[in-house]
């Protein structure tokens, strides 16, 4: 059971706390940012990569603006504390 007090916990709340989430595979194409960094889990710091490098994620929950990714091991850890909701991926086009 994760407390408040986890070490992973750092104020991610003011932004994620009952987000919407997306599991879906990790992709910056779709992404409106115009950097291109790799992206951490808010909470472990686990790297997402398109790459096929060891240890990184390809797959993960995202916020609905893709700025955002959750690992699964997190996701399931918070998901109680935070109270995402979890949506399919948008048909391509919508809005
Ligand atoms: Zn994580």
């Amino acid at each position: 059971m994760v407390g408040s007090q986890d070490w992973r916990l750092f104020g991610q709340e003011k932004y994620l706390f009952g987000a919407t989430l997306v599991h879906r595979d990790y992709t910056r194409d779709q992404v409106v940012d115009s950097r291109w960094e790799d992206d951490h889990c808010e909470f472990c710091g686990t790297e997402f990569m398109r790459d096929n490098f060891p240890d990184v994620l390809h797959d993960g929950y995202a916020t609905l603006n893709g700025l955002h990714w959750i690992c699964t091991d997190c996701f399931n850890d918070f998901k109680p504390m935070f109270r995402w909701t979890v949506t399919e991926e948008p048909a391509p086009g919508a809005p």
